[in-house]
């Protein structure tokens, strides 16, 4: 109706109504707290710190009707199709996981390719009896953490990795919380079994205590004895990754706009905004406008972990994408959608809101700062 009380605004700028009320004196306007103002003086008065009046609606709503523009497409039964794993190396400081990586993505390298493995995109894929594994190349929690914090979901399965001669440490024991808490399988690697220190059963035992009884001790847990320095039992755990994979009936539909999450990204001098991603359903395609976190874009080019240009990624394909406004966030979730204007739009309402949120709290941290000088 174009008014609202002075008590509404305050509401609507999470302020006191004495506050507005000061706020309007200054202006040169006399208000008591149950008065209409005009909508012209309540925009000025919003102004001031830093909001726009828009009449009609909530900016949650608003969001929500933009995010609806997303169109974020319903799977069929009928579409879904198996679709590769996706696994995590996790695991105490120094117990070998990166070694381990090495070893997986070694048991992949034809000759031709050997030495030219140098485009790091922070995924890998590996074939096992002809069937692809991804591996996230962020060992450790600190991707698992961040991205969990912020509600993503990436990997379907850990492989949990414990030094024979060290056994279960306390990044052991977180390792095994997070994948406990995203509910996600885990496999364990006793790693270093070629170290005269080792001793696999005391790795078993602690295991154990942890609550993970492994399978030769009548559990459930899988447990494979490996080396990755001397690359020993790799195969024997890829096997099992499958056979993880196998029992999850891990599904996606490939025929519809591209979703997913942000693995890592990070602005290039030469190339802009770089973001690693990984395809969660649907196919991304070179042209697609997408949607990721506060940026949008085209995607302008597809580089897949073999550091070859690719035009489409279907679902657990990891690739880095060109082409975004802006550097977006580990964690965050892409979406494709139908237009360029779409795209830019939703952007450009999550970065407004964005900056509404920033406002508020610096606002609240220098209301403090005026009553504590007082
Ligand atoms: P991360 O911190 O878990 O990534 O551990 P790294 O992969 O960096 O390995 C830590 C150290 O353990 C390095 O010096 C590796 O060479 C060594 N290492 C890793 N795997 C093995 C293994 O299977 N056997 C032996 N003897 N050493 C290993
Ligand atoms: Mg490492």
């Amino acid at each position: 109706d174009g008014k609202l009380t002075v008590q509404e605004l305050a509401n609507k700028l999470d302020k006191s109504a004495s506050e507005i009320i000061m706020k309007l004196m200054k202006m040169g306007t006399m208000a008591s707290i149950n008065q209409e103002i005009s909508l012209e003086i309540g925009s000025l008065v919003a102004s001031e710190y830093g909001f726009e009046l828009v009449q009609g609606g909530s900016d949650e709503e608003e969001l929500e009707a933009i995010e609806e523009l997303l169109e974020i497409e319903e799977d069929r039964e009928e579409d879904l199709v198996k679709r590769p794993p996706v696994v995590t190396v996790m695991g105490h400081v120094d117990h070998g996981k990166t070694s381990l990586l090495d070893a997986i993505r070694s048991t992949n390298v034809t000759s031709s390719e050997a030495g030219g493995i140098t485009q790091h995109i922070g995924a890998s894929e590996v074939m096992v009896n002809g069937e692809k594994v991804v591996f996230l190349d962020t060992p450790g929690h600190e991707a698992f953490t961040s991205m969990r914090a912020r509600g993503a979901q990436v990997t379907d399965m850990a492989i949990l990795v414990v030094a024979a001669d060290d056994g279960i440490m306390p990044q052991t024991v977180e390792a095994i919380n997070h994948a406990k808490a995203a509910n996600v399988p885990l496999i364990v690697a006793i790693n270093k079994i070629d170290k005269p220190g080792a001793n696999p059963d005391r790795v078993k035992q602690e295991l154990s205590e942890q609550g993970l009884l492994v399978e030769d001790w009548g559990g459930d847990v899988i447990c494979v004895p490996v080396s990755a320095l001397k690359r020993e039992g790799i195969d024997t755990l890829l096997e099992m990754v499958l056979l993880v994979a196998e029992v999850e009936e891990l599904k996606a539909n490939p025929k519809k706009r591209a979703v997913g999450t942000v693995i890592e990204a990070e602005l290039d001098k030469g190339r802009g905004p770089v973001a690693t991603i990984l395809v969660q359903g649907g196919t991304l395609n070179v042209g697609d406008p997408i949607v990721c976190g506060l940026a949008s874009g085209k995607v302008r080019a597809m580089i897949n972990s073999k550091g070859k240009r690719v035009k489409a990624a279907t679902p657990s394909t990891a690739v880095e994408i060109l082409g975004l406004s802006e550097v977006p966030q580990g964690g965050d979730q892409f979406v494709a959608v139908a237009t360029d204007k779409i795209a830019r739009n939703v952007a450009e309402k999550r970065q407004q809101m964005a900056r509404e949120e920033m406002l508020k709290s610096n606002q609240r941290m220098s209301l403090d700062d005026f009553f504590s000088q007082m």
